[in-house]
């Protein structure tokens, strides 16, 4: 992959800070309108061009289900109001900067975002389903010690523009037609990033994929992932309707706080609480808990039995059975981590234990690891503004003395 600097202009895509790339939040002449929900395009469509609301709606069509970003294609619409749109808007998809299948079918994209910084965007196709991992963010600011992306420090926050362009290039990619030819029916806000941290164009991005305008995916199939931030889960669960996965990973918090650094802001009891209030707005939802199995850190029989108790205070809180589900991830290496894989025989060990105490616990099978594009492994090409590549990079030169270049890059 090249260097973050190296990364080629696209043709079409202009330089960081213009109006084409500045995304809907832009004060400049034109409005990019991938970030715009289906509320924020009737407004455009009313108070910048003096047009009937519905309008809008046409609009969304185009661009989510027939892919079309030319104004001149929409032919639907008078050739007025297309000359308008020309004038005042643009639908602006991020560059491709690199794709890449894997054997096992899953599907990874470099999406550049400003001609700097590119982030990874990966589809994972299943038995009668297709799942997309997107990205909320250039790099991530949390360093979760067992994360690649934790790694690289952090550039900035994706636009609403920038996290729907994700989707809008595999929706494109895989023809996709939301209800009558559905490709991508699930996405998962897991790829780079913290998506809590970016919560008001995640928030917006996943109404634009639950609308039926938009990519048309019912609520509980657009799931956020999140390492833990308290009161953003509260806000979530009073702005939006998504299904919630919570990175845990450790079952206390000594523990989980070398782990998640965040949890020496948010311990786990607080953690649990919040997810608590978030299942009990709504009757029949639950949280998935996602925990990473790392070899000799956390993945002895003590610590499923110490999860399994978790789990079940969890349950009985909410008084549902099955409120929390345990998604077991075997850990996924990248260039110099000192983590490693838990063996296979203690993955099945640890599932046991949480299943005998009657926790519904799976395991997430590792897709496309042969291109870099499973859990854990993504990287992208951040412009660090943090401290944190070059710590990292420093940790590992002092402790291998070796060739880091790829470890970093
Ligand atoms: N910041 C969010 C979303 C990104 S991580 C969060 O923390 O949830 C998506 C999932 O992949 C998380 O559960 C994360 O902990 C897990 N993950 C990270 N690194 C991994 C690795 N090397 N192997 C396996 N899973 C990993």
């Amino acid at each position: 992959m090249p260097n973050a600097a190296n990364i080629p202009l696209h043709a079409g895509q202009a330089p960081e800070g213009t109006a084409m790339c500045a995304g809907a939040e832009s004060t400049a002449a034109q409005v990019d309108l991938f970030g715009l929900d289906r509320t924020g395009l009737e407004d455009f469509f009313e108070q910048r061009l003096g047009e009937q609301r519905y309008r809008a709606h046409q609009v969304m069509k185009w661009i989510h289900h027939r892919h079309v970003t030319d104004f001149g294609q929409m032919t639907d619409l008078g050739k007025g109001l297309r000359a308008k749109l020309e004038q005042h808007a643009v639908v602006q998809a991020p560059a491709v900067l690199l794709e890449k299948p894997s054997a096992d079918g899953t599907h990874k994209w470099l999406v550049g975002m400003d001609g700097r910084n590119a982030v990874e965007t990966v589809f994972i196709p299943d038995k009668g389903r297709g799942t997309l991992c997107v990205s909320s963010q250039i790099g991530c600011g949390l360093a979760c010690t067992f994360c690649s992306t934790g790694t690289q420090g952090f550039n900035r926050n994706l636009t609403a523009a920038e996290i729907i362009g994700q989707v809008w290039i595999a929706a494109k990619h895989l023809g996709n037609v939301p209800h009558r030819q559905r490709k991508l029916t699930n996405v998962v806000m897991m790829g780079m990033g913290e998506p809590l941290l970016n919560f008001d164009n995640v928030v917006r991005a996943m109404s634009v994929m639950r609308d039926d305008l938009g990519f048309g995916l019912a609520n509980k199939r657009v799931t956020l992932s999140t390492a833990g931030l308290v009161p953003m889960i509260d806000r979530l669960g009073q702005e939006s309707d998504v299904s919630l996965a919570v990175s845990l990973h450790a079952p206390n918090d000594e523990l989980r706080s070398e782990l998640v650094p965040l949890n020496k802001k948010y311990p786990i009891a607080e953690l649990l609480g919040a997810c608590q209030r978030y299942v009990a707005r709504k009757p029949r939802s639950s949280v998935t808990f996602e925990y990473t199995l790392m070899k000799g850190v956390n993945d002895q029989p003590a610590h499923a039995r110490q999860l399994a108790r978790l789990m079940r205070r969890f349950d009985n809180a909410v008084q549902m059975q099955d409120a929390a589900k345990v998604n077991l991830i075997p850990f996924n290496p990248f260039p110099g981590t000192r983590y490693e894989r838990s063996p296979a025989g203690d993955i099945r060990g640890f599932q046991q234990i949480l299943q005998e105490a009657r926790v519904l616990a799976t395991v997430r099978r590792t897709r496309g690891d042969d291109i870099d594009a499973a859990c854990g492994q993504l990287k992208g090409q951040v412009l660090d503004r943090t401290r944190r590549n070059a710590q990292f990079r420093k940790q590992l030169q002092a402790r291998d003395g070796g060739d880091i270049t790829d470890a970093a890059a």
